[in-house]
Formats: C-alpha cells, structure tokens, sequence
C-alpha cells in the first residue's frame, strides 16, 4: 500500500518512544485516524507522547498504554512497527493473519521520502560510521542528515525530503526484518558478531536479518562491506548491487585501503590517495574500520577528497563511544558505555597496549564471555565486575586476571581509583546491556562520566 493520502485510514503505531511518535505525527498529519500503543503506561512514555494528544486533530489519535488489544490489531489498515518492539510479537500475528500489510518505521519513511538513502548496518560501530558519512557529506556542502537509531528517525524528514538530500540512516537488525520494499542507494554491512542472542534462535537468523538490507537492490545500486570479516564477506554471494570493500588486510579493487599508512580509494577507474591515517584522530582498529567504510561511501555518494579529509580530521567520535573522560593522577578514564557486546568489549581493550582496569557487567544477552579471555589476559591488569552478568563472566574469564565484584557502578569506579597507578587506564567497556541498573546505557555512561569528573576535582 503506497498512499500519498491517508484521509479514512486507520493505522495502529506499535512503540510510543521516538520513531513511533513520529510514525504517528506523519500519518496523523496525512489523515489518518492513529491508535499509538504501548506495554508501558503514559508515566513511563516521553512527554511527546502526551503532548501528541494534545495537536492531533479531534478525536484521530486513540493512546492505548500500559498493554496491548488484540481487537486493535485486527481491526486496522496499517500497522506500523517501532525499532524496539521484537517482529516477532504475538499481537502482529493476529494483522498478518487479517491480511492487513505490517511494517517497520523505516519501510513506511522508504515509500515517502525523496532523496537518496544510504543504509548502514552491523553488529558494531553503526553510529559512529552513519554520523561520520553524514560530515564528510556536509562538508562537502550536499545536504545531508543523519537519521534512524543515531538522532531523528527516518519518517520524520517525510514530508521535508528533496530528491537532493541524502539520509545517513543507521538501521539495526530489528528494522530489517520489517521491510518490504526499503531499498538504499547505498548499503553498508560493517562487521558481523553474535549479539542479541537472546532474541534470535541463532546466529544464522541474526545473519539473515542483517543482510535483509541488500535484499531490495539491483546492480545499479551499492554495497559497501568488510573484507576482512569473513561473515561479512560472505554475504557478498548473496548481493545483487555492485559491491565495494573497505579493508584494513587486503587491496580491493574497489573501495577504501590501507597502504603504507595512507588510505587509498579504488572506484575501478582510478585509484586516489585520500589522507593519512594519522589524521584519524580516534583510537582503535575498529575505528581504522569505521572511518575506511564511511570513506568509501562517502566516496560513492559524491564527497569532495579535501572535504571528506577535513572532516576525518575534525571527527572526534560519538559520546559513550571510547569516549576519554579524564586524567588522574596520570591515570587515563574512558567511557565506552556502548560496548553492549563482547565483540565491542574485544575491540576497546585491543585500542590500548596494557595496563587496563576494566569495569564490565550488567545484564547478560546471552553472550559467550570466554571471547574476553585472550583480550584480558594481554590488556587487562584487573576486571571490577559489577550488575547481574558478574558471575557468568568472572567464571568465562577464570584464570585469566583478578576480578573483584563491585556492589555497583559507585564501588567499581572506587576500586579502579585505588589500584590504577599513573601510566595506566580505567575504562568502562561492560560487553552487556545495562537494564539492570540504569535506564540505558547512555545514563550508564553519564553516571560514569560524572563519578570520575568528581574525583578528578578531587571533591
Ligand atoms: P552501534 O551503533 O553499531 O552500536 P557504535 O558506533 O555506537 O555502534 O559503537 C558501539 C560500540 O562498539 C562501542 O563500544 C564502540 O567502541 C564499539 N565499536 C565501534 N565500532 C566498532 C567496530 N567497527 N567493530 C567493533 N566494535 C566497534
């Protein structure tokens, strides 16, 4: 169902957090009726939900909060799926059943949004590479915006997109298994490691849903994917766009490389040098990887070389992101709040050379911690374990380092303050969500970031 106008429709907006807030603004404001629900109760929803109410036009909005009704689900022409609801909720059976068409916020933006879409998943560094593509493309004075999980969800720029603007969009495995049609310019699979499993039935559907991205496209459109991830270059076979690399190894053909410490670009005409690696001015090989992949597609999309080298030079990565909070005593403090994954966990302790005291744990996702073992042992001097994981990764990780059990957040920061010695590093990089003990991991990281703020005015 493509509909310019929704004037006698009636959708159902699952999720009232921001992309199904906007879901329900777009379609409110091309009249249609909306029913916008969610498990949670009116406290626990953004204020916007609230205000939603407020501005929409009599009696088209129904807020059905605090559960679910299945007769709403039946009795719609539309529903429409916010990122944070599992595609496999029952209640969505009972509208595919009724024949009523079921899709993702991001498939809903697709089928109205002018412009080019650049699409950007994987397992880590998503935010990262989607903000960085959006700079090089700004400076380089297209318009663009960064949209999806990073900022504004995509349906929000609906009604302002031009067929000149691009959109940066970061998308995770949840809205790709919603889509239909959706259909980047260009696609982007950045690295493939087992996450969220507790919510697939293995890492071969995790895979699948992932490579949805590329479902839609033909051999006028890109792919943009990791040479030297081997999940992700498989799933080259299964890609009918062209497809370009970016590596770190190896010299593609075409894509971004590394040579002789300068990043090098192919597009199988020529080849360009674009800038020195020293010029990155983020720590880490994952972050060598993020900035070659975001060239690349930068490089596609139509970045000016000097532009998109300014940019690099400017890039100060994205807060809770390896993110340096301070200095103590000669002690360095860094917040990498994000790292919800082992995978991402590996990949911070790998961006120094020794002498880490790592804060790690909270809520477990069905991760195999034993991935740590060989990081740890090289990098680690203690790990401070704190929230519900603790004793399944004090156990993957026996015999390795100390580890010592933190009572919280508070008492990890306190121990790592008194053992660190000048040289050294603390970091938070916990490899698990953080529902356990805070709202989200950004509060995890502000939390953090205040603690080690206040010892370093030594109040
Ligand atoms: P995402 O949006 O995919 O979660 P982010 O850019 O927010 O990615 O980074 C998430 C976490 O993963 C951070 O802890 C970061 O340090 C780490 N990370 C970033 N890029 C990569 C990468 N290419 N490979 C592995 N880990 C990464």
């Amino acid at each position: 169902m493509i509909e310019r106008d929704y004037s006698g429709k009636r959708a159902l907006v699952v999720g009232a957090a921001r992309s199904g807030i906007a879901a329900a603004e777009f379609l409110l404001s091309r009249g249609a009726s909306v029913i916008l629900t969610d498990l949670k109760s009116i406290e626990e929803l953004p204020a916007a939900v609230t205000s939603l109410g407020g501005t929409a036009p009599e009696g088209r909005l129904v807020l059905e909060l605090g559960g679910h009704r299945a007769e709403s689900f039946a009795d719609c022409d539309l529903v429409v799926v916010s990122p944070g609801v599992p595609w496999s909720l029952h209640f969505l059976e009972i509208s595919r059943r009724s024949g009523i068409p079921v899709m993702t916020e991001v498939e809903l933006a697709f089928r109205h949004i002018r412009g080019r879409i650049i699409g950007i998943t994987g397992s880590n560094g998503k935010t990262t590479t989607t903000v960085l593509v959006d700079e090089m493309l700004r400076n380089t004075g297209l318009e663009c915006h960064a949209a999806g999980n990073v900022g504004t969800p995509l349906i929000s720029f609906a009604t302002s997109s031009t067929e000149e603007s691009f959109y940066s969009v970061e998308l995770s495995s949840f809205q790709l298994e919603g889509i239909d049609r959706f259909r980047p310019g260009i696609a982007a699979l950045l690295n493939l490691t087992p996450d969220h499993m507790d919510r697939y039935p293995g890492f071969d559907a995790y895979v699948e849903a992932k490579c949805r991205i590329f479902v839609n496209q033909g051999p006028a459109e890109f792919a943009v994917l990791n040479a030297d991830d081997p999940s992700t270059r498989a799933a080259a076979s299964r890609v009918k766009s062209t497809a370009f690399y970016f590596s770190r190894a190896a010299s593609p053909d075409l894509g971004a490389f590394v040579r002789c410490g300068r990043v090098i670009y192919r597009d199988g005409t020529r080849e360009r040098e674009l800038f020195p690696v020293e010029d990155i001015q983020l720590k880490g090989e994952h972050n060598l990887e993020n900035v070659l992949a975001a060239s690349t597609i930068a490089m596609l999309a139509g970045a000016a070389r000097e532009k998109l080298r300014e940019a690099v030079r400017r890039f100060k990565g994205v807060e809770h992101r390896l993110e340096w909070v301070a200095e103590i005593d000669g002690v360095q403090y860094y917040n990498d709040s994000k790292a919800t994954n082992v995978d991402a966990t590996v990949r911070s302790l790998r961006a120094f050379s020794g002498g880490v005291h790592l804060i790690a744990g909270g809520r477990d996702k069905g991760a195999d911690f034993t991935a740590l073992r060989d990081p740890v042992r090289e990098r680690t001097r203690q790990i401070v374990l704190i929230g519900e994981a603790a004793p399944k990764i004090r156990e993957a990780l026996a015999g390795t380092v100390p580890t010592i059990q933190a009572s919280g957040l508070a008492e990890a920061v306190d121990i790592c303050r008194k053992s660190a010695t000048a040289g050294e590093v603390v970091l938070l990089a916990p490899a698990c969500a953080s529902f356990d003990m805070f709202e989200n991991y950004e509060h995890r990281g502000r939390v953090f970031k205040e603690m080690v703020r206040t010892l370093a005015a030594g109040i």
